[in-house]
């Protein structure tokens, strides 16, 4: 025991290996010598508890890249999303078009005229900075932009609302992911929560009942992530506008989704659209620009010139505005709106209308690619989502990999997946790995196959 504790060899020979010493550069010095610390230490464990002899020098270099490795995806990393969840949150949501992704890039590595009027030389709004586009593509009146639409609800409320009551339909409180609670989010901004109706019903009536001399802005939000059906009744976004306007309070609708064009060419379901809202004659609309707009993170609020400058004015918004990058891509984004025939440039409306001959097509060429690597990798027809929390009851018909590995131990085989260089992520489902094709780029699927293959090698 003691000659194979002696033949570990000293820290510095493995820190100073080129295939290690190259991970200074990426995550310091101090984590190499850390992670070279750990694996010496449990080859130290495993020789005293007679578990093994002293490995080779290859073997702990291979283990300390192991775990280097691992410290560095904790890093951002593009990752192939292969969930069949176009919109997926926890992978980023929206992919730029190229057009949005080159606006960002041209601005970010300099200077920009992001508050500065070219023409005057005075100081300009980042906030108005797409406001033409929004004006164009919604029909409000003005906009302006925050980091995301949670920050766009907050705001209003903050505005309009603090220290005052909200009028909301029962059967809108929604939470959405990531712990976006309306009612928190009005206790936090002050405003007070007046709740009428029932979950599945409320009247207009409801609404005007609910009126005091407290009352500060009439609310709904937009259920994109269940539906009460049955015994029910609801009160319109235009009846709800109307209402405001003759007792002159305003409305205000969290959106969130934010689609500008209609979906059904799409194959999804209906989904209400910020210009719908706004025809409806809401007063504000707040949306996301990573969900159905397909752009980068932000927060939309759209509707009257008069209510957009009193929000321009409140000094919350220092807190909650967006960075240059952002507003070139979103920018850019909403450009490809302006045409029709471009919006499909947009990778999130790309992704929708794939068809399914052609999906299919791909999954048998990686099903060809695996050969014999994978015995039990099946094409088959797959359901994808839009995802974002938006239309979670209009699956596209997809095609993907069902593979079934040996002992039926799926997790394990997403887990080797998901360190893959660059990590491909799937689904796992009754005991099988799902890979759907309809989020991955074509130009990917060589990558995917070779990361299956070396998946299953190992
Ligand atoms: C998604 C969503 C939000 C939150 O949007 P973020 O841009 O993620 O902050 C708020 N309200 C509704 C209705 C949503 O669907």
């Amino acid at each position: 025991m003691a000659s194979a504790l002696r033949d570990l060899p000293a820290v510095h020979r493995l820190t100073s290996e080129p295939r290690l010493a190259a991970f200074a550069g990426l995550l310091g010095p101090q984590a190499v010598k850390t992670a070279v610390d750990a694996v010496l230490q449990s080859a130290r464990e495993h020789i005293a508890a007679g578990e093994e002899d002293a490995p080779p020098f290859e073997a702990l270099v291979a283990r300390v890249q192991a775990q280097l490795e691992r410290s560095h995806s904790d890093s951002l990393v593009e990752v192939i999303n292969g969930t069949g969840i176009l919109l997926h949150t926890n992978l980023g949501r929206a992919p730029l078009a190229r057009e949005a992704v080159d606006a960002a890039a041209a601005v970010a590595g300099g200077y920009s005229n992001l508050e500065l009027e070219l023409e005057s030389g005075a100081r300009g709004s980042r906030h108005a900075r797409v406001g033409m586009l929004l004006r164009e593509l919604t029909g409000a009146e003005d906009g302006l932009v925050v980091n995301n639409c949670a920050a766009a609800v907050f705001l209003a409320l903050d505005t309009f609302a603090k220290g005052r009551e909200v009028v909301v339909s029962r059967n809108q409180l929604i939470e959405v992911g990531g712990g976006f609670r309306l009612p928190e989010i009005l206790l936090r901004s002050e405003a007070k929560l007046v709740e009428v109706g029932t979950t599945n019903k409320v009247y207009l009536r409801d609404f005007a009942r609910a009126l005091t001399p407290k009352t500060a802005l009439l609310m709904r939000t937009h259920t994109s992530n269940y539906r009460i059906d049955g015994f029910v009744a609801d009160v319109s976004p235009a009846e709800l506008a109307a209402l405001g306007r003759r007792i002159g309070l305003p409305t205000l609708e969290d959106l969130g989704s934010g689609a500008l064009v209609d979906l059904r060419p799409f194959g999804l379901a209906y989904e209400r659209t910020v210009p719908q809202a706004i025809a409806d004659g809401i007063d504000l609309v707040a949306f996301s620009g990573d969900k159905l707009l397909g752009g980068p993170q932000a927060g939309i609020l759209v509707g009257k010139h008069a209510l957009v400058a009193r929000m321009l004015a409140n000094p919350l918004l220092r807190a909650l505005r967006v960075d240059k990058a952002t507003l070139a891509a979103l920018g850019a984004t909403l450009r490809l709106f302006l045409d029709p025939a471009a919006v499909r440039r947009v990778p999130f409306y790309a992704m929708l209308a794939l068809g399914l001959d052609g999906l299919r097509r791909r999954a048998e060429s990686v099903r060809a690619m695996l050969g014999t690597h994978a015995p039990r990798a099946d094409v088959v027809e797959t359901r994808a989502y839009a995802g974002g929390g938006t239309l979670p009851l209009s699956p596209l018909t997809s095609a993907g990999l069902r593979i079934d590995p040996p002992g039926r131990d799926a997790s394990a085989l997403a887990q080797r997946l998901r360190r893959a260089r660059p990590p491909v992520v799937g689904r796992v489902e009754d005991g099988a790995f799902f890979l759907d094709l309809r989020a991955i780029a074509e130009s990917q699927d060589a990558l995917v196959a070779r990361a299956l293959v070396e998946a299953f090698e190992a």
